[in-house]
């Protein structure tokens, strides 16, 4: 994989002037380090596999060459047929796995083809709606349609539209797509799609499936690698706490620290409801997303948080990919995520695109073992901290371990709750927490 390199400006990459126009309204100084690498070969017509996630930019590495090849097809089809969008056609296809991700990532195309003069038309397909709305936005074809898996297969069964002409193809966060078990429905689709066609994939992570799915697809493709998470923006720590003590730690946490805005992470719809409920009575007020809310909901959810009127969200991992939450100060994992790839996506939603972010773990005995999976997947290693106040009684941890292990539960003795190598022990305080001043 490439490896990054300085950032060029805009105007070097060989964006049409409305699209310049554009990017300096959105005040986007500068192309983050995938859009400069990346958006020239894609304009060129080349292949792409981007390791990226959400936050480093890839949208519109996507999202800009798409709007510029079909503007300049227009341009030269004008005295011709007049318009992209012809039958029940789509030219360029955007696929990706949740129904949140495909309306912000439609948002977004549509934000930069906004001097484009109305001319190409994107429309958003996905579950959890009614499809009549979304077949009447597809009548008369659509330049750009952005689809969930599952609800473009219903459409194309009722042929409200057809894959036939599809000139691009941009398969976002292949990987959660994989995950969210839309395989047979991805085959599907590839299998209506023209063979001649550019593809652009972007995965966070490159599981076994995800690379044999590179090697169907992709020719000869341009290939970069860069990371959203960064290490100079987002800063990860983890604390150690009683069972017991969990929710208690995260009231004080946000109490103490006055967070603008904080996401929390859950493994259960249930436990959504649970803990909201929990924090209630300590007095913080909290909003809960997942995936049992219907689509009302969670928009009016997620637009609350957005606009930070919500101040604390509980949420399960379906929040955890392509929600394009601004200055996130923080992302809080009260259960640890199944997967180490989930993890880096979870706190993934703070420190975007250069803001200064923090990702809090809080990891109990029985999360121990499972943490340390997730650094080693993940190559990180972080100190084992505590909270003021909160210390863990490291004796009762201790016995509570060895029940786990004589229970034969595959568990990782941590770093510290032995007797005879204590840890060194980090509790919060003011001057830890001034470098993160600016967060708040
Ligand atoms: P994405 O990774 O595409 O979800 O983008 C993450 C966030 O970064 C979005 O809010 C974009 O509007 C923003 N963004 C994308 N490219 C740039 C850029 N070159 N300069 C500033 N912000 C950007």
């Amino acid at each position: 994989m490439t490896t990054v390199a300085t950032p060029a400006n805009f105007t070097e990459l060989g964006l049409i002037p409305p699209l310049l126009a554009r990017l300096t309204e959105l005040e986007y100084q500068q192309p983050t380090p995938i859009q400069a690498q990346a958006i020239p070969s894609v304009l060129a017509g080349r292949d792409l596999i981007a390791g990226a996630n959400t936050g480093s930019g890839k949208t519109a590495t996507f999202a800009l060459p798409l709007l510029q090849q079909l503007s300049q097809q227009l341009e030269t089809k004008k005295a011709s047929a007049g318009k992209n969008s012809q039958g029940n056609y789509v030219t360029g296809l955007i696929l990706v796995p949740t129904r949140e991700l495909a309306k912000q990532v439609a948002d977004s195309v549509k934000s930069y083809a906004a001097h484009l003069n109305g001319k190409i038309k994107t429309v958003a397909v996905f579950g959890g709606v009614s499809a009549n709305t979304q077949m009447l936005a597809l009548r008369g074809g659509t330049d750009i349609l952005v689809a969930t898996p599952g609800r473009l297969l219903d459409l194309i069964s009722s042929n409200a539209i057809k894959l036939d002409k599809v000139a691009t193809l941009v398969l976002d966060e292949a990987d959660r797509m994989l995950s969210l078990g839309f395989t047979e429905e991805l085959s599907a689709l590839l299998a209506l799609l023209p063979k001649k066609k550019q593809t652009l994939l972007f995965s966070a992570t490159f599981p076994e499936q995800v690379k044999s799915l590179t090697q169907e697809l992709l020719n000869n493709p341009f290939e970069i690698q860069v990371q959203s998470a960064d290490a100079s923006t987002l800063v990860q720590r983890v604390f150690t706490v009683n069972k017991g003590d969990k929710t208690a730690v995260l009231a004080y946490l946000i109490q103490q620290h006055q967070w603008r805005q904080a996401l929390i992470f859950v493994n259960a719809k249930h436990h959504c409801e649970h803990l909201a409920e929990k924090l209630a009575k300590r007095g913080i007020t909290a909003a809960v997303f997942h995936g049992d809310k219907g689509q009302g909901e969670r928009s009016r959810v997620l637009d609350g948080f957005k606009s930070g009127e919500i101040e604390v969200l509980i949420a399960t991992d379906i929040a955890a990919r392509g929600l394009d939450i601004e200055k996130l100060p923080v992302v809080i994992n009260f259960n640890l995520p199944r997967s180490p790839s989930d993890y880096m996506h979870r706190i993934g939603r703070s420190g975007r695109a250069g803001e200064v972010g923090l990702a809090l773990s809080l990891i109990d005995y029985e999360d121990y073992h499972h943490f340390s999976v997730i650094e080693k997947k993940n190559k990180i290693r972080l100190e084992r901290e505590q909270v003021e106040g909160f210390e863990v009684d490291e004796v009762e941890n201790a016995a509570l371990l060895a029940e786990l292990i004589a229970e034969n539960k595959p568990m990782a003795k941590p770093e510290g709750t032995g007797k005879k190598k204590r840890k060194k022990k980090t509790t919060i305080n003011a001057d830890i927490w001034a470098g993160h001043s600016e967060l708040e």
